[in-house]
């Protein structure tokens, strides 16, 4: 057949076919119904049903397979359909489809015939598993072309193979870093290390018909290959000798161990699933790749699967997906974005901004300033050069994007202006008034506060419409969340043009209403002033922080954290900030501002509770200078009690949040507060959390007996004891 010419003998539901010149099979993968493709029972069955073909066909030399997404290869299994096995406790289906996946995949493999992929966009999960079943992976430069075996992150382990063709494709190191961490390659990345075997540049292209897809570069080149392939087998070059090595059988079992060892330290035994991918991968050896998947890897995935470590993170997960899908599209969309203060959270923005493209105008009060904010931007994108994740031109492209400024008429081009200027009412008001004075007509002030309300800042606004906030956590760069905020008076333009920003960043955008502290440090701030005043009680720092980490805080991150430790991240100034100004919502902020007072010197640098991992003798100091002053004793004190006290005000607090409709469904809660506190995931979020590991009414009883032994505080609202949340 010529080129371009639909192949007559089937019509497909999720892909698109068309037999090239030289008997070559271009598959184009669109999953119909959904913005990327996925692997279930449908699209896996047409695809057997390709393959199978283009095996029995005498006129078929060779399949070229290709995403008609733009910016997504295959984002992997089904999760809907896992997430609905796991509610209904009912698994056949997914055993079956892992079934036909190892034996098609394994067809694939042995075929004479090559199969190339060409991926252009994100290849995860089982589409790099696909992808990995092939005799060749092709990768374009797109911008959203990534690699990544993100199972562990799901409570599972890659259920197609991956732990099994991985170790032989790029070796045990490498292939066991990807598959427990989950981590994301990019195609240089990709290319070092023999995870695919070519890279082409490419034009990101919205033409999405066969036609058009079949003359980019990197579909030619897949062709290209597949053709090669056909006139003579391709040898693929041996790994570095060093790989080769450490992937050796009596290496591998210390290799294994060393992962093991690693996994642990990051997550402790919390997730199962890294462990078991390990075991995955060490026991495959000596095994065919298909026997490997069969007796070793589908056992752990069925039990990984039923467990309810993976519904809690597949359901996160989907509760994220529908986070990004409420964002409404908006026409015109800002493509200039100014940032009025150059700060630790502004220049943190502005370099974001730059990295997806946005011109970024920064707006500071001094020279001096403006140019350290640079020089950290450029520090933190010299690092994505190191690591060989963008090149040295990107980086170039991405400074010039920035242009620091100390006049504020410098921003009125700007069509929406994120404000993170020093946490000081007056301050803010006094920017919004300036901004508004100079501004685009229907330009949009987004405020970065994190202690004062939406309403506090625009009360004097003249366009109070076009306020809203975008609430980002620190480190801009790895913390997903963005708490959305609307007031009564945000119009819907502006909510929309904010999320969509937050979205484009790549972020959740959580639309929250306005109030104090929002959602997720209203509900922190209950845990933070708590640990203070179990220090000021005299209890030790470790302990308060060693219960939390017992607790998973902050696993998910890498560096479980407790809430002292918390505090010295965020900051002290920051934290007396927030926690004195959440004092608005009553007696159950009890700040000890006089002791956190005692951590900030004057004209010194604040203390912090740790120093060089251990008790910083400077704070213990502020500690019993200030207990002396202020006796008070907890008497004798089970570590069940300090957990009681830690975690259960934030169960109330999250509860008054829903009652006070500052989000409307409780899954919102789980969701900001594993994405924004560090709340471990694999609980499955507050009140999922509370849920599911007690009975009604227990959280506000043992509030109660709280509340008599330790102050009102404790004192539960009135919605905690009857359920519904
Ligand atoms: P910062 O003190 O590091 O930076 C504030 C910057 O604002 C300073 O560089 C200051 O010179 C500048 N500034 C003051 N007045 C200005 C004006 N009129 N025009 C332009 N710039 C001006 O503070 P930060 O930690 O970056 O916080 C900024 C905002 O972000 C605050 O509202 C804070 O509550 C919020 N926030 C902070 C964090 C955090 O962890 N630090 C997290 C989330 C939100």
């Amino acid at each position: 057949m010529s080129h371009g010419q639909t192949n007559s003998l089937v019509e497909y539901t999720h892909f698109k076919t068309s037999v090239l010149e030289g008997g070559i099979l271009l598959a184009g993968f669109d999953y119909f119904g959904k913005s990327v493709n996925v692997l279930n029972v449908e699209s896996m069955a047409e695809w057997q049903k390709i393959a199978r073909y283009a095996e029995q066909s005498p006129a078929i030399k060779a399949v070229v397979l290709v995403s008609m997404k733009e910016g997504n290869f295959c984002a992997g299994a089904d999760l809907e359909q896992m997430h609905d096995a796991q509610q209904q406790r009912s698994f056949q289906a997914m055993e079956q489809l892992v079934i036909t996946a190892h034996t098609l995949f394994d067809a694939m493999e042995r075929s004479p015939k090559p199969f190339i992929a060409a991926v252009e966009g994100a290849c995860l999960g089982g589409g790099l598993e696909l992808a990995l079943a092939c005799h060749a992976r092709i990768a374009s430069t797109h911008p959203k072309t990534c690699f990544a075996l993100p199972e562990v992150k799901l409570g599972i382990l890659p259920g197609f193979g991956g732990t099994q063709r991985l170790p032989r494709l790029i070796g045990v190191p490498a292939a066991l870093d990807m598959i427990t961490t989950g981590k994301t390659i990019f195609p240089r990345q990709a290319l070092r290390m023999s995870l695919v075997d070519g890279m082409v540049t490419s034009l990101p292209s919205t033409v999405r018909t066969l036609e058009h897809i079949q003359k980019e570069t990197f579909v030619h080149a897949a062709i290209a290959q597949a053709r090669a392939r056909c006139s003579a087998p391709v040898r693929r070059p041996p790994l570095p000798a060093s790989v080769r090595f450490l992937s050796a059988p009596v290496i591998r079992t210390l290799v294994c161990q060393y992962a093991r060892h690693q996994v642990v330290k990051r997550v402790r035994h919390f997730y199962p699933a890294p462990l078991c991918a390990i075991d995955a991968v060490g026991k495959g050896r000596g095994l065919s790749v298909l026997e490997g998947s069969l007796t070793i890897e589908k056992p752990f995935l069925l039990e990984l699967m039923a467990g309810p470590i993976s519904s809690h993170l597949v359901g996160l997960f989907l509760a994220g997906e529908k986070v990004k899908r409420n964002v409404t599209a908006v026409p015109g969309a800002a493509t200039r974005i100014g940032v009025l203060g150059a700060g630790l959270m502004g220049s943190q923005i502005a370099g974001q901004l730059a990295e997806k493209g946005y011109e970024v105008v920064l707006r500071d009060v001094s020279t001096d300033i403006l140019a350290k904010a640079i020089g950290r931007i450029h520090k933190a994108q010299t690092t994505l050069v190191r690591k060989k994740v963008i090149l040295p031109s990107d980086l170039r492209y991405r400074m010039m994007r920035v242009t620091p400024t100390i006049h504020i008429k410098d921003v009125n081009l700007a069509s929406l202006v994120i404000e993170a200027v020093s946490e000081k009412l007056d301050v803010k008001r006094a920017v919004l008034a300036e901004f508004e004075s100079d501004a685009r007509p229907d330009a949009i002030f987004a405020t970065n506060t994190s202690s004062y309300t939406l309403a506090d800042i625009a009360v004097e606004a003249v366009h109070p419409d076009r306020c809203v906030g975008l609430h980002f956590f620190n480190p801009v760069a790895k913390m997903q969340l963005v708490e959305v905020v609307r007031a009564p008076f945000t119009s819907d333009r502006a909510l929309a043009q904010a999320c969509g920003l937050a979205k484009r960043l790549g972020k959740f955008p959580l639309v929250v209403n306005d109030g104090p502290g929002f959602l997720v440090n209203r509900i922190l701030s209950r845990y933070l002033v708590e640990a203070v005043i179990m220090v000021s009680e005299g209890i030790s720092f470790q302990r308060i922080d060693t219960v939390a980490k017992n607790f998973g805080m902050a696993v998910d991150s890498g560096h479980p954290m407790g809430p002292l430790e918390l505090l010295d991240l965020i900051g002290l100034p920051v934290a007396l900030h927030v926690l004195t100004s959440l004092a608005v919502l009553g007696s159950r902020i009890e700040s000890r501002d006089a002791l956190l007072r005692k951590l900030l010197p004057e004209k010194s640098p604040p203390i912090t509770f740790w120093k060089a991992e251990k008790e910083n003798r400077q704070a213990l100091d502020a500690v019993a200078d200030y207990r002396q002053a202020n006796p008070s004793e907890a008497g004798p004190i089970s570590d069940e009690i300090l957990h009681q006290r830690l975690f259960f005000p934030m169960v109330d607090e999250a509860v008054r949040c829903l009652r006070d409709k500052i989000v409307e469904h409780p899954w919102q809660v789980d969701f900001a507060l594993t994405y924004g506190t560090g709340f471990p995931a694999f609980r499955g979020g507050l009140l999922t959390w509370a849920r599911h590991t007690m009975a009604q009414g227990q959280i506000a009883q043992e509030l109660e007996s709280l509340a008599s032994k330790y102050g009102k505080r404790f004192e539960p609202c009135t919605g905690l004891s009857s359920g519904g949340w």
